[in-house]
């Protein structure tokens, strides 16, 4: 039998790209279908994530339209991430395969007929992967690589340029519903899922329509769930920051001692204000970071609901 592909889109005040990019995914599984790659009842799965515009008006005007587009919705804006892994659950009963993409165009489609096939293949989880970042400005092409390079360092497991564009089979999804995380970082969680996976490599264009949610603010919050999500290693970087500066602190302390028994204790407050104050600063950004996973762990141990579904396509007249 042929797998049963669902295509898994977070939409958030998106009903100026929308139009545009709807009609694409409904050519894409319609020819994969043709091609024989999947099966005839695959779907087009919108996830509405509280939008605040007509976008949950366009999602059941498509609904109705085609019985291949279906969509939920949020009842609040919970961001991508969890608007994603709402769909992903969503899809996992329902499908064989599943493929999470942005529905502002900016991911080339022609890449799931590879993916598609790579599934076939043998493949549980397939990257997608930006080959360049040319349609990205210089500043966010320069902080996203330093990211990954960052999340790297710090041991954590990502895939390099791999955003939230990947095939995963029904197996995969099944699994993921055990990482039960408040704090959702999908890129960073997929790789620990484990499976067979490889990587497609895709160009990266720019956005059809619309405007990005991803302003400075969001991406820095983004990369600071990704690394605490991720690693402990922050921790005990200020672990060994802490030792260093306490061995240190005594050389200080021993000469301190020796130049005052000697009697020529004129040392300047200079010193003291600047050791002061390099102490004062290192403690508080390890409190900080300290604090940081404090947080994380009061968010988690709330085990609060990811998302919550308001409605179903299905269910609207
Ligand atoms: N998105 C979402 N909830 C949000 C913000 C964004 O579901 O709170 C969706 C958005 O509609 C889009 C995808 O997530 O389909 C990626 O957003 P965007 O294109 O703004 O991100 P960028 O491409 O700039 O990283
Ligand atoms: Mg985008």
């Amino acid at each position: 039998m042929k797998p049963v592909l669902y295509i898994v889109i977070p939409c958030y005040n998106e009903e100026a790209v929308l139009p545009i990019t709807a009609p694409t995914f409904k050519e894409k599984i319609e020819s994969l279908a043709s091609r024989g790659l999947i099966s005839g009842e695959s779907r087009v799965l919108f996830v509405n994530d509280g939008s605040k515009d007509k976008t949950w008006d366009i999602i059941c005007d498509l609904a109705k339209s085609d019985p291949i587009f279906k969509g939920i919705s949020l009842s609040r804006n919970k961001g991508h991430q969890n608007a994603l892994l709402a769909g992903l659950n969503e899809a996992s009963e329902l499908c064989d395969i599943s493929i999470s993409i942005d529905c502002d165009g900016q991911d080339d489609i022609n890449a799931m007929d590879k993916m598609v096939e790579e599934y076939l293949g043998g493949a549980d989880v397939v990257y997608g992967v930006r080959a360049n970042r040319e349609t990205d400005t210089f500043f966010k092409r320069t902080t996203a690589q330093g990211f990954y390079k960052f999340m790297k360092l710090l041991g954590a497991d990502v895939v390099y340029n791999h955003a939230d564009y990947r095939l995963m089979s029904a197996k995969v999804l099944k699994e993921l519903k055990n990482f039960k995380e408040v704090n959702l970082f999908l890129r960073g969680i997929v790789p620990l899922v484990g499976f067979k996976s490889t990587c497609v490599y895709y160009e990266r264009k720019a956005r059809l329509a619309g405007k990005g949610h991803y302003p400075l603010k969001r991406m820095i919050s983004l990369a600071l769930n990704g690394i605490t999500s991720l690693s402990i290693r922050p921790i005990r970087i200020i672990t060994a920051l802490g030792f260093i500066v306490a061995v240190i602190s005594l050389v200080g302390i021993i000469w301190s001692v020796a130049v005052t028994l000697m009697g020529k204790s004129v040392a300047g407050w200079a010193s003291i204000v600047s050791i002061t104050c390099f102490l004062g600063g290192i403690q508080l950004l390890s409190l900080g970071v300290i604090g940081e996973y404090i947080g994380k762990m009061y968010l988690e141990v709330k085990g609060r609901p990811r998302y919550i579904i308001e409605k179903r396509t299905e269910e609207e007249v």
